[in-house]
């Protein structure tokens, strides 16, 4: 039995999830949130399994100062609402870490050396990587007799080739900051795509897959023979897709223009593309869920919303499917994926004569597994796979340190 704890820090808070490997269990999952605010919140959840007996859930607020102290309000939910920590003791500690630069391409053993490079490419992702290592610092205090495992982003799509992550603009100004492809969503976009094989009963190796990741973030892959070959994150999560508040792709002389016509500084910009943009700023409703009950109130920006979003989406299959040259399979994955069926026939609408084909009954079904939503008939077969970002760092974590 291998257990695993894994730990998704940001800057005031951080999720954490104890998962046995072997058998693709999680013993209990949590949440420290407003950290460094004047009253802290910890939930702690214990599905209903062997190692607990009932599902429970239990919430404190108090005080937490820092992520060091809200490791200590974790370790005291684990003594008092089990598992034990001693009878499932994790053997290593995973830890999502959002930008991994061009020199982190597999999950990697935390060392001193790895902590600065980590810190070092805070340069490319400040919101995230000072937030990741922070989480690192205090679990690595929690938990100091075993390994800490960082698992990236964008390790996955360190397989793009030039052509796919290059920028084309002027190349030394470029490779001094560091301004190229990195695409994110990476440890979701594996798992998805590996889920997809395995549901397909076919190897990853001889496949070739579009990964459509929707959640709040939203990012489409083009997975060949279970590597990523393109993806439509770059530098940053603001590119490709529509997002919940990101604009995905605009024409970048849009930012300048606003920022000489309209007065906005270059945080300013960054705010509205990042914060107010995307569904939310054409519908007023960063839920997709307000978006479509909307539409179906009559609302025309919420129903102009859902086309943009769909539009896009539509475009990168497109796209994908001529770097690909054949697809197997196109996999929704993600809140919106998952969920919305709208989305999905939106999304794939008109493609019948590349071979895509919905069936509507499979589309609209109650079902929430991996399954088939295309028809028999569909060259491409559609899937919905519920992705599992925890689970993955989990087993690449186990893969490192038995390597
Ligand atoms: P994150 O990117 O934060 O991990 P999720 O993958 O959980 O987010 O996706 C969250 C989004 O999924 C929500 O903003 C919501 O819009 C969307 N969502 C969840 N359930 C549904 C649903 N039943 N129908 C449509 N959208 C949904």
């Amino acid at each position: 039995m291998s257990v695993v704890l894994v730990v998704n820090s940001g800057s005031s808070s951080f999720k954490y999830q104890l998962i046995e490997v072997t058998g693709s269990r999680t013993l209990a999952s949590g949440l420290v949130e407003r950290i460094g605010a004047a009253e802290g919140r910890a939930v702690h959840k214990v599905p209903a399994g062997d190692a607990s007996g009932g599902a429970s859930e239990s919430e404190r607020v108090l005080p937490i100062p820092d992520h060091t102290a809200g490791f200590q309000v974790m370790l005291d939910a684990f003594a008092a609402n089990g598992p034990s920590l001693e009878e499932f003791a994790p053997v290593a500690v995973g830890h999502r870490v959002v930008q991994g630069g061009a020199r982190f391409f597999e999950p990697t053993v935390v060392t001193d050396l790895v902590k600065i490079n980590i810190d070092e490419l805070s340069a490319l992702a400040p919101l995230h990587n000072p937030a990741n290592l922070q989480g690192i610092e205090a679990a690595q205090r929690a938990f100091p007799d075993v390994p800490h495992v960082a698992v990236f982003d964008t390790a996955f799509h360190q397989t793009m080739p030039p052509a796919a992550y290059t920028y084309a603009i002027d190349r030394e100004l470029a490779a001094k900051h560091r301004v190229r492809r990195y695409g994110f969503h990476g440890t979701s976009h594996r798992f998805v795509s590996r889920a997809a094989a395995e549901f397909l009963g076919r190897p990853v190796e001889e496949l070739r897959l579009i990964v459509l990741h929707l959640g709040n973030g939203a990012s489409a892959c083009a997975v060949s023979g279970g590597r990523s070959v393109e993806t439509s994150m770059g530098m940053t999560p603001l590119e490709g897709l529509v997002m919940g508040t990101r604009s995905g792709d605009v024409d970048p002389a849009v930012l300048l223009h606003l920022q000489r016509r309209a007065g906005l500084t270059a945080d300013d910009v960054d705010d509205l593309l990042n914060k107010r943009s995307g569904i939310l700023g054409l519908s007023g409703h960063g839920d997709l869920r307000d978006v479509e009950a909307a539409m179906a109130d009559g609302d025309e920006a919420a129903t102009l919303a859902l086309e943009v979003y769909a539009h896009r989406i539509r475009s990168y299959v497109g796209a994908y499917a001529a770097q690909l040259g054949r697809v197997d399979a196109i996999a929704f994955t993600a809140g919106v994926g998952e969920n919305s069926a709208l989305v999905r026939s939106w999304a794939l609408a008109g493609l019948e004569g590349f071979g895509v084909e919905l069936d509507p009954a499979r589309n609209e079904g109650p079902e929430r597994g991996p399954r088939r939503i295309s028809t028999d008939a569909s060259r491409t077969a559609v899937l919905v796979i519920p992705t599992n970002e925890e689970l993955e760092i989990a087993r690449q974590t186990v893969a490192v340190i038995e390597a």
